[in-house]
């Protein structure tokens, strides 16, 4: 296996953690040096045991290094992935891939003159409760799902770091929605037949600091995708309901619960119960009574890890796990999320 030599721009948070936990030589792709524009931010390079350029015309020019990994502020993917491909690299780019569609349309064709691979670091797809939410999705074990919802929910508002500045690219659906808006797409196998979204601006920056969105798929199913980042008590990371039954996920932890409807409901013998101040047969037993809890199923990704996908896409031997069409239909998402929150109109897709 000939390793991919790969240089971090960019060493930062994301970066840094790229280098540490991510990049690894069993994959084939090992971490070999780092550019930031912050020299102070190269420090920590050799004990990382990074190779440091001074200049990013050295890692252009430098014929050991195949490979780049952007992890910059956001408005800087562009220009950075397009000089990476002309000076011969291939690329992994962090979310979002880039501000725009157009901008994702200029950087593709770069990739395809340049014949450089272009891969976008949607982690995300990995993540545990995902992979519940995706085996719920595909086994039917509380049937076909009808509604799903995913929401991250903090109270820290937006940090105060590029991500609440429009020129960078900030605001959370450019954060965290690119994550929850790319495992939505990559588990419906329908494609989205309406949205209709509004974003927050409550902390007054200039950027949306959390979002609400709703999308309909051609196959009926509908979904609320919801950013927050003053919900100073959090809704759970998915609630998802099937013909059969009702899943929970509370947070990464993977705490949270299937309820099942295993009795039988005679429709027409409800008895009403007083709630509140009034009578309901609709909300009155048996409905808890006829159903049964069960643990959540277990996830898992029977795909490669990002890492050596990449590794094997580069070396022709497998098509990337995150594919191109697939971030541009999130960014094309991302699009019309902006303008029904800017609009206040339901955007149909034709
Ligand atoms: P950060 O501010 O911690 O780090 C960014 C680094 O880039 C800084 O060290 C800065 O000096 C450097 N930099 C800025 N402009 C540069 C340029 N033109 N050339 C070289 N270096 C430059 O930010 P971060 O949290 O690490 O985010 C970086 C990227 O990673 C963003 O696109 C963000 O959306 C993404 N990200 C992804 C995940 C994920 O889970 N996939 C998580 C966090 C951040």
């Amino acid at each position: 296996m000939t390793k991919i030599n790969m240089v971090i721009i960019g060493l930062g948070g994301m970066g840094s953690y790229h280098a540490r936990e991510l990049i690894k030589d069993t994959d084939g792709v090992h971490a070999y040096g780092a550019f930031d524009i912050n020299p102070e931010q190269l420090v920590k390079a050799p004990d990382m045991g990074l190779k440091i350029y001074d200049k990013l015309a050295d890692v252009w020019q430098d014929e050991a290094v195949e490979a780049v990994l952007i992890a910059t502020p956001n408005d800087s993917h562009k220009e950075l992935s397009i000089q990476a491909m002309r000076a011969g690299k291939h690329v992994v780019c962090e979310k979002p891939v880039m501000m725009s569609s157009t901008e994702l349309n200029e950087v593709l064709a770069v990739a395809e003159e340049t014949e450089k691979v272009f891969m976008v670091h949607q982690n995300r797809r990995w993540d545990k409760d995902f992979l519940v939410i995706r085996e719920l999705y595909r086994q039917q074990e509380i049937g076909s799902l009808f509604q799903i919802e995913s929401r991250v929910h903090g109270a820290n508002g937006i940090p105060g770091d590029w991500r609440h500045l429009k020129e960078h690219g900030g605001g959370m659906l450019l954060d965290w929605g690119v994550h929850l808006l790319d495992q939505l797409l990559f588990l419906v196998d329908s494609p989205i037949k309406s949205v209709v979204a509004d974003l927050s601006f409550v902390l007054g920056d200039d950027v949306d600091d959390g979002f609400i969105t709703h999308i309909t798929f051609e196959n009926g199913l509908k979904s609320i995708v919801e950013v927050g980042t003053t919900n100073f008590i959090k809704l759970p990371r998915w609630y998802v309901k099937g013909l059969e039954g009702t899943a929970v996920v509370d947070d990464w932890d993977l705490s949270g619960r299937v309820v099942k409807q295993t009795g039988f409901i005679d429709h027409h013998k409800l008895v009403p119960i007083q709630a509140g101040q009034g009578l309901t047969k609709t909300m009155a037993p048996p409905s808890e009574d006829a159903t049964t809890t069960f643990p959540l199923p277990k996830g898992v990704a029977e795909f490669d890890t990002f890492y050596h996908n990449f590794y094997e896409v580069v070396r022709h031997q497998a098509v990337p796990i995150v594919k191109n069409s697939e971030v541009m239909t999130v960014l094309k998402l991302i699009e019309m999320i902006f303008k029904s929150a800017e609009t206040g109109q339901t955007i149909h897709v034709r």
